[in-house]
């Protein structure tokens, strides 16, 4: 790493939704799946590692008989864009045939991550799938796909925390940060 790449590593990120706006929207997204998933069975399907803080704050507001699976997609490498091509690192453990699916990704990007999984779930013959993104940003889409549920559309700004990493780091933060580039 050169001297400049460590100074831009250690810039703490700014904050982009703090942590208060963050649990009040989780809520409220919560809100919304109980009254649209009334009375079914749902499995709720995590996507690791991005999703896994997002997902445990919204299924503790979802007072209804839940499943959880876990789905863990890497990308190749640590690019910061996109290719689409995903790595499964760990697939569910029960079949979800005849299920009511509600999928939990961090962001939607270009959307192809999104589709991909979507493709893959669909072979395995859900009752139903709904998805659920914590960000999404609408510019950058290159693929037509919107999530049932959303909790913030943003910029193209490169974000960071409540799960969601940079190289591997910076999970923990309790809010969203974006990191600001050195011009
Ligand atoms: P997509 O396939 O929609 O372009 O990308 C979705 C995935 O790219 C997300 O699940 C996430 O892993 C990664 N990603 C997209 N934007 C960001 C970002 O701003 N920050 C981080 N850390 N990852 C991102």
């Amino acid at each position: 790493m050169s001297t400049r790449d460590e100074k831009q590593s250690m810039k703490p990120p700014k904050v982009l939704i703090p942590e208060i706006k963050l649990q009040a929207r989780v809520k409220e997204l919560a809100s919304e799946i109980a009254r649209d998933v009334q009375g079914k069975e749902v499995v709720a399907i995590c996507i690791l590692k991005g999703s896994f803080v997002f997902f445990s704050d919204v299924i503790r507001h979802l007072d209804m008989p839940l499943s959880c699976e876990f789905l863990g997609l890497s990308s190749y490498g640590n690019k910061m864009v996109s290719s689409g091509e995903v790595k499964v690192t760990l697939d569910l453990n029960d079949p979800i045939e005849g299920k009511h699916v509600i999928v939990f990704e961090d962001i939607v990007d270009t959307g192809l991550t999104l589709t991909y999984i979507l493709q893959s779930l669909a072979a395995r013959r859900p009752a139903s799938i709904k998805t659920c993104a914590l960000l999404m940003k609408p510019s950058s889409l290159k693929v037509e796909i919107e999530p049932d549920y959303v909790g913030f559309r943003i910029g193209n700004e490169f974000v960071v925390g409540y799960g969601i990493d940079m190289a591997g780091k910076q999970r923990g933060l309790p809010y969203i940060g974006y990191i600001e580039h050195d011009h």
